[in-house]
């Protein structure tokens, strides 16, 4: 009889052939500027932790206190005994931070995206989604049973063009929802999202942004993409963020009406059906939010080193594509190429993921750089000098730079 488990092994080891497998680094130590990675000590470069918060003092002490006064769990899912006063507190004090009527904390983006869209949009509706968006959206999309049409990267002329042919079409949608990435995560680039919510003023379509990387990036004080176009709230129905990104902590979340909050954790499953934060997260978003609103210096510096590395790296000839945000992929083209680059910075003490083929389209390979607030120049210009060096060895840039 054939192992009914035979496909396992299959897969995994053709995913090792083709070098697709993921290889787990292991962190010895807290998601620092200089960490211990597989046993080497080298320069952060490629995480989420935009302003370096998850070793902020004041949100690790948060963490403790609310481990000795709440336990080390809730007890439960939020609508039936896991509801703490702090996970209350978090969403007024997110709401407030954010401008809006109301908020409503998942326990991870990934759970918001997979949880409301499907009730955002159902059977006759409409969902328009960018062609490049982040894969909890299009999880949550395939959960929903709408019909879906995809428009081009950013391009706010075909995303008209798909509203009119909706309109034009013969069955008319109950409802459309148009859906963007605030930032690429890929690219950097930042989504048109003034003319995205005009188009869905013009057409009374719902707008849902998704801001997991430019919340704590974007905007006055890090409130986000809404707050960087100056977007009247009504204009954008569902913000949703993370706090697992420049927060520094885990944990999803929306922002919008309260009629849309209630709606939201009255309806989204995975709100429903999975345990609450324990105190301890809930605890250090709180902290986060504010220290995003005490220590604006934080968001200040993340751009500064954003312009330092980037001119730094035009000036020595790399290709950084057409980022406009602290994430800056460094385009190296084929992917053994990209890997190569990558372990020979890993070498000289500087840890940057390459991205490839499939996660960007073949002869696209780069190294993603994560700008981090918390790098000094001199690290800046340490990990400057190592991209050069193995830029030039590998003739990513000219030998002889102008
Ligand atoms: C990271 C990310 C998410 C998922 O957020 P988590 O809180 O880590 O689950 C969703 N959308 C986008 C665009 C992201 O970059």
């Amino acid at each position: 009889m054939r192992d009914p488990t035979s496909f396992l092994g299959e897969e995994y080891r053709e995913l090792v052939r083709q070098d697709l497998d993921w290889k787990l680094r292991v962190l010895g130590g807290p998601s620092t500027p200089w960490c211990m990675v597989d046993g080497k000590k080298v320069l952060m470069f490629c995480s989420n932790n935009y302003l370096g918060l998850s070793n902020h003092p004041k949100l690790k002490s948060a963490a403790l206190e609310a481990v000795k006064n709440y336990g080390a769990g809730s007890g439960s899912v939020r609508p039936i005994a896991g509801n703490m006063d702090l996970h209350m507190e978090l969403e007024r004090r997110l709401a407030k931070f954010k401008g809006a009527e109301a908020s409503l904390v998942y326990q991870t983006g990934y759970a918001a995206n997979s949880g409301l869209i499907p009730q955002l949009a159902g059977k006759g509706d409409l969902v328009v989604s960018d062609e490049l968006n982040h894969g909890s959206i299009i999880d949550g999309v395939r959960l929903s049973l709408a019909e879906r049409r995809v428009y081009k990267h950013g391009d706010a002329d075909d995303l008209s063009r798909v509203l009119d042919e909706a309109e034009g079409s013969s069955t008319a949608f109950r409802r459309i929802l148009i859906i963007t990435d605030g930032v690429f995560s890929m690219d950097g680039d930042i989504a048109p999202l003034d003319r995205v919510a005009a188009l869905g003023a013009e057409h009374g379509a719902m707008v849902y942004v998704d801001d997991a990387h430019g919340e704590g990036v974007l905007g006055e004080g890090g409130r986000g993409i809404v707050s960087h176009f100056r977007l009247p709230r009504d204009r954008v129905h569902v913000e949703m963020g993370t706090f697992s990104k420049a927060f520094g902590v885990v944990g999803g979340h929306i922002s919008g009406s309260q009629d849309l909050v209630n709606f939201a954790y009255n309806k989204s499953r995975t709100w429903l059906l999975s345990g609450s934060h324990p105190p301890a997260v809930a605890a250090a978003c709180l902290a986060a939010v504010d220290v995003l609103e005490s220590e604006p210096e934080h968001v200040r510096r993340l751009w500064e080193n954003t312009q330092y590395f980037k001119k730094a790296m035009v000036d020595l000839g790399f290709d950084i594509g057409k980022s406009e945000t602290p994430i800056t992929p460094v385009m190296v083209g084929e992917s053994a190429k990209a890997k190569q680059l990558s372990s020979r910075l890993f070498e000289a003490g500087v840890f940057a993921l390459p991205i490839v083929y499939p996660m960007v389209a073949q002869g696209r390979a780069r190294i993603r750089t994560i700008m981090n607030a918390a790098l000094t120049k001199e690290d800046l210009d340490f990990a400057i000098g190592a991209f050069e060096t193995a830029g030039k060895e590998l003739r990513v840039v000219p030998r002889a730079a102008s």
